[in-house]
């Protein structure tokens, strides 16, 4: 995908604050944080969304998820975080890179919708 942005930041196309980088992922600071900490994680081959996972991309989503638990300890997030992947639009998707949230602390976060 030439023109997505997330796709661009992995090709180093768009400056990141990359906090973490493998074969199949990368983790990286959110341009307008909405907690004190505020990361996304990507896989790094395109898929829009998570209602677009296929098979062929277990690996990689496995690889996010267990990357994201240790990211998130080691930026602070010992007592807890949130972790969310926006879908389509109904839920308010802006950026058609799947990617997870990973908001924490140190305070809580305020209550879901
Ligand atoms: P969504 O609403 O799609 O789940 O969230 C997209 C997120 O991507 C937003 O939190 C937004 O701030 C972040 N974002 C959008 N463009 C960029 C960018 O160019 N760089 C970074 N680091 N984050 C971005
Ligand atoms: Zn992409």
């Amino acid at each position: 995908m030439s023109d997505c942005i997330f796709c661009r930041i992995v090709r180093g196309e768009i400056p990141s604050k990359k906090v973490y980088e493998d074969e199949h992922i990368l983790a990286f600071h959110d341009i307008n944080p909405l907690a004190p900490v505020h990361i996304l994680v990507i896989p790094k081959a395109h898929v829009a969304s998570m209602a677009q996972l296929e098979p062929e991309h277990e690996v990689a989503m496995g690889r996010l998820m267990v990357a994201a638990g240790r990211i998130a300890r080691e930026h602070g997030c010992a007592d807890g975080f949130r972790t969310i992947v926006n879908t389509g639009r109904v839920g308010l998707q802006e950026v058609y890179h799947l990617h997870l949230h990973i908001l924490g602390g140190p305070d809580p976060l305020p209550p879901m919708l």
